[in-house]
């Protein structure tokens, strides 16, 4: 069984006080919401603090304000259930409330928070493993190594951005307010993310996410769609979020944004483009699932194949504007049992075990340093 180390916890009842035992603590600190993602990293040694600044005390943090029609602001500590079945955010803001309503399990949505999700770790099959597999094959550069075992000759981390709800948030147009030393700022989520595995964020470490603030729904319809191997629960190996707004049937304004394609959320704004003054016949919807599909480059360090997950980019762009024109709700989240198996990684410790090539050395696309998405062809 796999424990906590041992650790500080520090319970504030204010933003101004977290952030104060943030800075006074410094990088031995992290701040924790739910925990559901911040424990189990700790206790695959991932995250190291000796210090925990708790959120759940702060009141401020959590419960939605405003309306649809003014704008929706999300207190960060707000738990996903609540986020997805808030009345105003199910009826106007429906792709965020399907997003928050697929990720993880009840019992962690019921813990988990938005602002949890928003800062969540990104993936990596090479990283989300215990102390002793990472141990096996020598580690990693994101924690305790000093290659990348999905492209060895590269100078970055390829992991996965893996929140459902941030690429949906982005096609709101969402902004995020943080609190830090030197004040408070509201940011467009989009700034929040950076295309690095490992400081996937551009946030200092002591800075609070405090607020998601959503703008008007102003005729906007949105959906959110997953792909995942298990229906019961699983983190995105492709989640599509599209926002429209139509007049009559022709849209007006789109947003598409792709996730768990690469280290942030994936806009594909060339796509969304042909959707402007268009009605949304097979013809359109052809041509936007083709143009959705390039921007996503999905590598080979999630489960399911990496091209099969470039595929499904164009099926799961498809789906969701289908269901725009046919006025339904689209399938959030079908079941796959189509995925063509790929093996777990946890048998890859047996492998090296039975004296077998470790995986830093299969020739994919290592050899070179190249990521695994130049095997895809973008059509
Ligand atoms: C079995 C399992 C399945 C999961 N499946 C999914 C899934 O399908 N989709 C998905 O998106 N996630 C999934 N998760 C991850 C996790 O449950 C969710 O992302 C959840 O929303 C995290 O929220 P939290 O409040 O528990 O965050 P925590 O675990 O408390 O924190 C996560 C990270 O965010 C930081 N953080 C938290 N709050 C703030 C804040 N207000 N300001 C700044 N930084 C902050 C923490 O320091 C930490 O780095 C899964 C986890 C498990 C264990
Ligand atoms: S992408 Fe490379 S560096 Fe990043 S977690 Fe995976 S193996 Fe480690």
């Amino acid at each position: 069984m796999m424990r906590l180390p041992e650790f500080s916890y520090l319970s504030p009842v204010s933003v101004g006080d977290a952030v104060k035992l943030m800075a006074d603590h410094g990088p031995v600190a992290m701040l924790v919401a739910g925990g559901t993602d911040l424990y189990p990293n700790m206790k695959r040694r991932q995250f190291e603090p000796s210090v925990l600044v708790g959120l759940r005390g702060i009141r401020e943090l959590r419960g939605v304000r405003g309306s649809s029609r003014t704008g929706l602001t999300i207190g960060a500590g707000t738990s996903l259930t609540a986020v997805s079945t808030h009345a105003e955010i199910v009826r106007h803001y429906p792709g965020l409330a399907t997003a928050a309503g697929l990720v993880s399990s009840p019992q962690l949505r019921n813990m988990g928070t938005l602002g949890g999700n928003v800062c969540v770790d990104t993936r990596c099959n090479y990283y989300n493993q215990s102390y002793e597999w990472r141990k096996a094959v020598n580690f990693c550069m994101k924690k305790d190594g000093e290659i990348c075992l999905v492209a060895p000759g590269s100078t970055r981390c390829w992991a996965v951005s893996s929140s459902d709800t941030a690429p949906m948030l982005w096609s709101l147009g969402a902004q995020v307010r943080l609190a830090g030393p030197a004040g408070e700022r509201l940011i467009p989520i989009g700034t929040l993310y950076r295309d690095d595995g490992i400081e996937y964020l551009s946030k200092q470490p002591g800075e609070i996410l405090t607020e998601i603030v959503l703008p008007p729904s102003d005729g906007w319809r949105s959906s959110y769609l997953k792909l995942r191997r298990r229906g019961s629960f699983d983190f995105p190996v492709l989640g599509v979020a599209v926002a429209l707004r139509m007049e009559g049937e022709t849209v007006r304004e789109a947003a598409i944004t792709l996730g768990a394609v690469a280290s942030q959320p994936r806009p594909a704004p060339e796509a969304a483009g042909l959707l402007v003054g268009q009605r949304l016949t097979p013809d359109v919807i052809d041509a936007v699932a083709g143009a959705a599909f390039k921007p996503g480059k999905p590598l080979d360090n999630t489960d399911l194949t990496h091209p099969y997950r470039k595929k499904m980019i164009r099926v799961y762009v498809t789906r969701a504007l289908q269901s725009f024109a046919n006025g339904e709700s689209p399938p959030a989240d079908r079941p796959n049992h189509l995925a063509p198996a790929k093996s777990s990684p946890a048998d890859r410790p047996n492998r090296l075990a039975n004296g077998e090539a470790p995986p830093a050395d299969r020739p994919n696309h290592l050899a070179h340093g190249q990521p695994a998405e130049r095997q895809v062809e973008d059509k």
